[in-house]
């Protein structure tokens, strides 16, 4: 296993925390393997997207779904986007699994 992180830069940029909802694991071990971080891009890959400092973001698992493949021209726009499918799922949630 290779000493640096992958994107380490970007993790240090980003404090180890997750842009969009703030998560950083407590800096529990347990915890933030389980739900880890990762490196998202605002503007996907797909959608010609690059690995520029500027594109990329440290996001928790979560957020990383939440947001998938939708393309986002700025953090600003991915915020949103990201704490909109939250919110839907939570309301989801809300509705069909504590309701019963
Ligand atoms: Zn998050």
């Amino acid at each position: 296993m290779a000493d640096e992180y992958p994107n380490q830069a970007i993790f240090e940029r980003d404090d180890f925390t997750c842009r969009y909802c703030g998560w950083r694991g407590d800096r529990d071990f347990s915890n933030w393997f389980v739900a880890n971080l990762s490196i998202d891009h605002i503007k996907p890959v797909s959608a010609g997207g690059t690995d520029s400092e500027a594109n990329l973001v440290v996001a928790c698992h979560s957020c990383n779904l939440y947001k998938g493949s939708h393309v986002c021209e700025s953090f600003e726009e991915a915020k949103a986007f990201v704490e909109l499918k939250r919110a839907q799922a939570e309301k989801w949630f809300n509705k069909h699994v504590l309701k019963r």
